[in-house]
């Protein structure tokens, strides 16, 4: 005998979208094979907690079996694609998801050993020795993540990614990216050679040059990454250790071409936008349209009464029999977007929705329908405090408070993490926990709410009471001190409650 060894798979899904008929398999997957459901991570991808391990090779067949792959879903390789999942403008979206899927593509490594591992493909025992062009003999010295955002709304945290591309548009034609490298959220407590780091905006590239910049910033790394200290072997202190002007000369030289200079933006929020929404941005139209629900945690399951992952099943059999090009879409604040509904089937799924309680973004606040929280406890072996089973019961407690002081629709964004690790992005929470030991947090405070100034440590190792105890009188000064809708993150530096941070270059903004 031996021990009840428990796994976590997650697939490799660009941009998170998937089809009714491919979430229908992973709905019997996670039904078959895990514990808890189908989980939503912020990358976009699915996750399956418990899967035992003689049923390893079941599942991720099963899964491939669904035209998904787990392959380079961990590791020190380029990771899952992230992009945005805004319902607007879906022509361009279709235009970045495909030129993200591609890059995903591109950024596979060669080798077939996931293959004859779990596939049953040739023996494994010598194989090996196919090409890497972009990874070589020793792939990355760490993990490495790339993001597509759509302006106006940064829902992927492009400045939090190593590699970030902010499409440009131009009379509905993605017309190039803007290109930002350097960005990460980890860090160790109490390691000041470790910090989470924005992303810095370098240049501007077209559709076509984009495959060919992204593998220049990736080689670039693999060659000039930290492979001594495994804990500063990130792009983002490669960058720092070497210098911006550097490492952009190094990826110009490899690419092949300058950059040219980047074009204005604006980012207006960092969360999702619930409800329906046809393609052109109203809500009554009778084209197709996109249902955003909001998913606590990520987390899809049937218990204590609710029934979403039935739910969500039965809005997927009547898409797939329907057969009429709908998609389930991912987003990167662990929601879901099932998008491109035609018209005549809008009050089926309404029904539907409403008979398994997946409309909560109806009556949820906007605090809570814009929490974030990692996995944690009992997950992750990282953890060192709750996030996920804890998000509900804080952000209840953090809505009281609101409500005392007046603030109920306050759209502040909370995010939690188990470790500063960092998998919710904490440090662009405008509050932000970040676990320290059970039941103890660092209170972060200040970031804005567009991800583009990151959070400040407001107090260190508190636990829930002192957390409560310290936003109090917080809330009740942007309760009677702000101005107009001014966000909360933005209020705490005017005042000078949490010192400004370096924030993205406004120049690089547009003024509206
Ligand atoms: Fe990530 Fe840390 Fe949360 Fe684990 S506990 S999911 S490593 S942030």
């Amino acid at each position: 005998l031996e021990p009840a060894y428990a796994f976590m798979i997650r697939t490799r899904t660009p941009g998170g979208v998937v089809t009714p008929a491919q979430w229908l398999a992973l709905d019997a997957i996670a039904t078959t094979y895990a514990e808890r459901g189908l989980r939503i991570t912020t990358r976009q991808a699915f996750q399956f907690h418990g899967v035992i391990k003689t049923e390893l090779k079941s599942t991720m067949q099963a899964i491939n079996a669904a035209l998904i792959d787990t392959l380079a879903a961990c590791g020190d390789v380029n990771r899952n694609v992230a992009v945005a999942a805004n319902p607007l403008q879906s022509a361009a979206h279709a235009t970045v998801h495909a030129q993200a899927a591609a890059l995903s593509e591109h950024l596979l490594p060669n080798t077939r050993a996931y293959y004859e591992i779990w596939l049953d493909e040739e023996r494994v025992a010598g194989s090996g020795g196919e090409e890497e062009p972009v990874y070589g003999a020793t792939y990355l010295p760490r993990k490495f993540k790339i993001g597509f955002a759509i302006p106006p709304y940064n829902d992927v945290d492009v400045f939090a990614q190593d590699l970030g591309f902010i499409a440009v548009i131009e009379d509905g034609i993605v017309a190039g990216y803007n290109v930002s490298i350097g960005g990460g959220m980890g860090a160790t407590h109490g390691d000041p050679e470790t910090y989470p780091r924005l992303g810095d905006v370098i240049g501007f590239v077209t559709p076509e040059q984009l495959i060919a910049v992204a593998e220049a910033v990736v080689t670039a790394q693999r060659d000039f990454g930290n492979r001594v200290l495994r804990k500063r072997a990130r792009l983002k202190y490669t960058i720092d250790d070497r210098g911006l002007d550097w490492f952009k000369g190094e990826v110009e030289r490899r690419a092949g071409f300058l950059l040219k200079p980047a074009r204005p933006f604006d980012f207006v929020h960092n969360g999702d936008r619930f409800g329906w929404i046809d393609s052109d941005g109203n809500e009554d139209g009778d084209g197709r349209a996109h249902l955003t629900l909001r998913v606590v945690a990520g987390r899809i399951w049937d218990r204590d009464g609710v029934n979403h992952l039935t739910g969500l099943r039965e809005i997927a059999r009547v898409l797939d029999d329907a057969g009429d090009g709908a998609q389930f879409r991912l987003t990167p604040n662990q929601n879901l977007v099932i998008a491109g509904v035609p018209a005549a089937l809008r009050a089926r799924v309404d029904a539907l929705v409403a008979e398994h309680d997946l409309d909560t973004h109806v009556s949820a606040t906007p605090l809570k329908k814009n929490a974030l929280a990692c996995v944690a406890l009992p997950t992750c072996g990282l953890a060192m405090a709750e996030a996920e089973r804890y998000l509900p019961e804080l952000t209840d407690k953090v809505q009281s408070l609101l409500d005392t002081h007046g603030l109920r629709d306050a759209p502040i964004h909370l995010r939690i993490s188990g470790c500063p690790n960092g998998c919710s992005r904490p440090y662009l929470g405008e509050i932000a926990l970040v676990g320290k030991a059970p039941g103890r947090y660092n209170l972060m405070l200040g970031a804005d709410h567009r991800g583009q100034r990151l959070n400040t440590l407001y107090r260190e190792n508190i636990d829930e009471a002192r957390i409560l105890e310290a936003l109090d009188p917080v809330f009740a000064r942007y309760s009677a001190e702000r101005v107009d809708d001014e966000g909360f993150g933005d209020f705490l530096v005017r005042v000078g409650i949490v010192p400004s941070r370096p924030a993205i270059p406004l120049q690089l903004r547009t003024e509206n």
